[in-house]
């Protein structure tokens, strides 16, 4: 199949012909022409499926069309989880429609607002938008959306993983009914079908790949060791296979940050990228990661979310991930587009639970290898595969701490001082996990239910 039999304009054919793309992906071949005949479309695929190509081409297709955007007007919005992924989205949309005489721009939180509100003067026909942003710029009366044509949900499970529900209820309340609206997703969890009713009409539904399973052309293993021997393994895997460009993952901002250090001390040129970076120094470090001059790019889970860094051979998890989930979208970043990649994961005793979870998502036993002199002190056990569907935990029973002491048992079981103390809900539960990776910034009155940046 090539890209000239779904009818797409030439300008947009040749800037696919510079790309080197001799044909669309699985994604792109079901995804095009559905949004191309006008189809409201929900469609499951990770990142590295060639999704972003899937919903900007058409996009752009269908703008190279009719009217241009009058004065602070927008002809197509697509919204997307964090700042990279926007930036991400925009570069497509300029490399695929740069024979076209569109205009375009990205807006995300956490950089001064006045240049964008002036880019949008003279209106743009598509517009990238992290949520927050989107709604403090039409606060100001910046944007607006009776001209909207078509509406873009990317990375849609993400969206709500980082607890933007509310800022895309809230603009999909602003946006006209009559719309074209297209939703991507790694998962089609039962909450994000729920969002979707609001969304899609009669949607087409499209799934390229089976639910949270990685990339078949990614090799994984693990690599079992004590948790203080990490550092100095990783350096030593790096000599020994003679990785020479590679994404390291770990669990926290700090954590990052001490891994650059320690690589560096080892005269390894590594940086680091999570929320505490401004963006200028997060989007000149991807930049140095592309060219070459940084081999090694140690970031947070939200940080590197659909980062799209072309051939990326090796991903180090360096920590396991909290939430299973993001394993996959981690190894999403190799492998890309049918390209051998490989993953190593650095696991410890204390992340056997982290390890058991993974290999139940994906279903599958991962590989263990054991390095020489890094052997571990603190066994990790071996995992057996159980795919048995989970209980859901029963809810706790109410305490009624009003209620008076009546006989020893519902003393002992609620009324009590100590019950009283420990009965609250801990904090540290998955979402909260997850809404602290947060990277997509904004300020406005919204601002309090909004996460902080990883
Ligand atoms: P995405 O899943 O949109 O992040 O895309 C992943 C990678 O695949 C990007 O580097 C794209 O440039 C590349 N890509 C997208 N479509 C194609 C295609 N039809 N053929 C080859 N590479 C592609």
């Amino acid at each position: 199949m090539s890209f000239s039999t779904f009818g797409l304009c030439p300008q947009i054919l040749e800037a696919i012909a510079e790309q080197g793309y001799k044909s669309p992906t699985p994604i792109q071949a079901k995804a095009i022409p559905a949004a191309i005949q006008g189809k409201d479309v929900m469609a499951a695929a990770q990142t590295g499926t060639g999704k972003t190509a899937g919903f900007v081409l058409p996009i752009l297709n269908k703008l190279a069309r009719g009217e241009g955007a009058q004065a602070n007007h927008i002809r197509a919005l697509i919204l997307a989880p964090t700042r990279e992924l926007a930036a991400q989205v925009a570069d497509s949309v300029e490399t695929y429609g740069k024979y076209l005489p569109l205009r375009s721009t990205v807006v995300y939180g956490g950089v001064k607002i006045n240049p964008q509100m002036m880019k949008l003067r003279k209106g743009v026909d598509v517009l990238v938008a992290t949520p927050g942003r989107l709604l403090d710029l039409y606060q100001q009366n910046a944007v607006r959306f009776n001209q909207l044509e078509i509406l873009v949900l990317d990375e849609a499970d993400r969206m709500l993983d980082l607890g933007f529900i509310t800022d895309i209820k809230k603009v999909l309340a602003l946006l006209p009914r009559h719309r074209q609206s297209l939703m991507f997703s790694a998962t089609f969890s039962d909450d994000i079908r729920k969002l979707a009713k609001g969304l899609v009409q009669d949607p087409i539904e499209i799934s390229v790949n089976p639910q949270n399973t990685t990339a078949t052309t990614v090799k994984q293993w693990i690599c079992p060791v004590d948790k203080k021997q990490k550092p100095a393994l990783l350096i030593e895997l790096i000599r020994q296979n003679k990785w020479e460009r590679l994404l390291v993952f770990t669990k926290t901002k700090k954590g990052a940050n001490q891994l650059t250090k320690y690589l560096a001390n080892d005269g390894l040129k590594a940086a680091a990228i999570h929320g505490d970076k401004s963006q200028a120094v997060r989007t000149k470090t991807l930049e140095d990661f592309k060219k070459g001059s940084i081999k090694i790019l140690v970031a947070t889970d939200v940080a590197a979310r659909g980062l799209d860094i072309d051939q990326l051979p090796q991903v180090v998890n360096f920590d396991l991930p909290i939430v299973a989930e993001d394993y996959v979208h981690r190894i999403g970043r190799t492998g890309r587009a049918g390209l051998k990649g490989q993953a190593v994961s650095l696991v410890s005793a204390d992340e056997f639970k982290q390890l058991t979870d993974i290999e139940r998502l994906i279903k599958q036993l991962l590989t263990r290898k054991l390095m020489d002199g890094f052997e571990p002190d603190h066994n990790v056990p071996e995992s057996k595969l159980d795919l048995r569907p989970r209980k859901p935990k029963k809810p706790k029973k109410p305490k009624n701490l009003n209620k008076p002491k009546t006989g020893q048992q519902t003393g002992a079981r609620s009324g009590g001082k100590f019950s009283s103390k420990s009965g609250g809900q801990k904090p540290g539960g998955r979402n909260k996990t997850r809404a602290t990776n947060s990277t997509a910034g904004g300020k406005s009155g919204h601002k309090k239910k909004r996460p902080t940046r990883p």
